[in-house]
């Protein structure tokens, strides 16, 4: 059976369309990417895993991704904080970008090819902003920043379909984030002031800085050329962020800058949007400190409802997550069990006549994913999977070569899914327990064996003695 087209949708086109990349299989992706000045919270990495999931579902479909992100380490807050922290903008922000990796790697994200810091790039970003005053798309304005000139590109505004001449209020907005009532000329390089403390590049110019928007059309230039295949950021980059992009550079090449807009919803926490004020802008570390796992975390972010949807995180959903991978790690040992139990060298061990559930589930995968990343469905069809294989399993009618077949489409699944199996780590003590233990049971003490356990499992844990041995899961 042929394998369906990879549909997406585009916010440009409002439909969800093939992807038709430029030079395929080579897919450019470019991700706008975290300012850091503080850890980010569980909403902007539902941007990043749904990410994620794009670029391993766009794997999985045998494209070649080279994929983008930049870090913003300068802008109005990264330079508020270094200097409430009275440390140097570039140390200052250094901990916010290990802290964003070290993130990325808890929640199994995969670090994209290239993610340069912003201000690796400041002579690419004056380099393009020169080519937009030579063509008379930007100009330097009498407080000595430098604006893009919207009226001068009559498409501003087809991202967000924004009606321009009802927008334009002839303002100039000096700001890096501004509502779309706000609309106007838009800075591209800001003239150094007292505030900006060290901060500051030489311009021709003068001293500044360079503003938001600049550095993601410079950085994808760089990076990727002038045009790209797919740009992709939460929604509420959509304006005035990625319509600047646009403007920007469009104007300078006179090219489509991106064939495909990938915008991630919002994530709602117990139905309300996250705000400091309501004390639900939870990070990554504090979902941690609750006793949960990275890949529970990713689990419920890829649950409930798919990327182009607000998705409610609660701690019931924590909860379900929980229960959920549960289910799967119990199958997934079954069936590593299973294969185990015939050699993989044996001739024959791999199923002549392919296992047909297996079959029927990798068609449901491909199918499901091709369909805008439809990931609740194919969760589903996993679902159905555990359910019929667990009855053949309980009945002792799955083979080793049917258990392999299974083992082999469930990595296939993962590579997008990106779950992983789980991970006991044992402390010490623990370790130091079972080792008595298992001395103990050679020596057939039994009533020291009885008192072991207790020990054990009165520090949280469950203790079960198979053929192989003492196993150890979390209580
Ligand atoms: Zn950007």
């Amino acid at each position: 059976m042929p394998r369906p087209t990879f549909q997406l949708y585009d916010t440009m086109s409002r439909a969800v369309v093939p992807l038709t990349p430029l030079a395929p299989p080579k897919v450019s992706l470019y991700v706008c990417g975290p300012t850091i000045y503080n850890y980010g919270h569980i909403g902007n990495f539902r941007t990043y895993v749904a990410v994620d999931l794009l670029r391993r579902a766009l794997k999985h479909f045998g494209f070649k991704v080279d994929h983008v992100m930049q870090f913003t380490d300068v802008d109005d807050k990264t330079i508020r904080g270094s200097r409430e922290s009275q440390l140097p903008l570039k140390e200052f922000t250094a901990i916010y970008r290990k802290a964003f990796l070290e993130d990325a790697v808890t929640l199994k994200i995969e670090i994209p090819e290239r993610t340069p810091n912003a201000t690796d790039h400041i002579p690419e970003m004056i380099a393009l902003i020169k080519r937009l005053i030579d063509k008379g798309s930007a100009y330097v304005s009498d407080d000595g920043s430098v604006y893009f000139r919207i009226a001068a590109f009559p498409k501003y505004g087809c991202l967000c379909h924004l009606d321009l001449q009802n927008l334009i209020s002839g303002a100039r907005v000096n700001q890096d984030e501004y509502e779309k009532e706000g609309v106007g000329d838009f800075v591209l390089w800001k003239k150094w002031v007292a505030a900006d403390g060290d901060v500051g590049w030489e311009s021709p110019w003068g001293k500044g800085r360079p503003g938001w928007h600049i550095e993601c059309s410079a950085l994808s230039m760089e990076h990727l050329g002038p045009q790209i295949d797919i740009h992709g950021g939460g929604t509420d980059l959509r304006f005035p962020h990625h319509e600047n992009e646009i403007a920007q550079s469009e104007a300078a090449t006179g090219k489509t800058f991106v064939g495909h807009w990938f915008h991630v919803e919002h994530l709602l926490v117990d139905g309300q949007k996250m705000s400091k004020s309501l004390g639900n802008m939870y990070t990554v570390r504090q979902v941690l400190e609750r006793g949960y796992t990275g890949r529970e975390l990713r689990y419920a972010l890829l649950s409930g409802a798919n990327y182009g949807k607000n998705l409610n995180f609660t701690w019931q959903g924590m909860e379900d997550a929980k229960t959920a991978l549960a289910r799967i790690d119990e199958w997934r040992k079954r069936v590593r069990d299973t294969v185990a139990t015939v050699p993989l060298t044996t001739p024959g061990v791999r199923a002549i006549e392919p296992y047909a559930p297996a079959v029927a589930f990798l068609e449901h995968l491909d199918r499901a994913l091709a369909e805008d990343l439809n990931v609740n469905d194919a969760r589903g069809h996993l679902f159905t999977l555990i359910r019929e294989t667990n009855k053949a399993l309980d009945e002792g009618q799955l083979t080793a070569a049917q258990a392999y077949e299974l083992d082999a489409a469930w990595t296939t699944l993962d590579a997008v899914f990106g779950l992983g199996d789980a991970t006991v780590s044992i402390p010490p003590e623990v370790q130091a327990l079972l080792d008595k233990r298992a001395a103990a049971r050679k020596a057939k003490d039994f009533s020291q064996s009885d008192s072991l356990r207790k020990e054990i499992e009165a520090l949280g844990w469950k203790l079960k003695d198979t053929a192989k041995g003492q196993e150890l899961t979390s209580a």
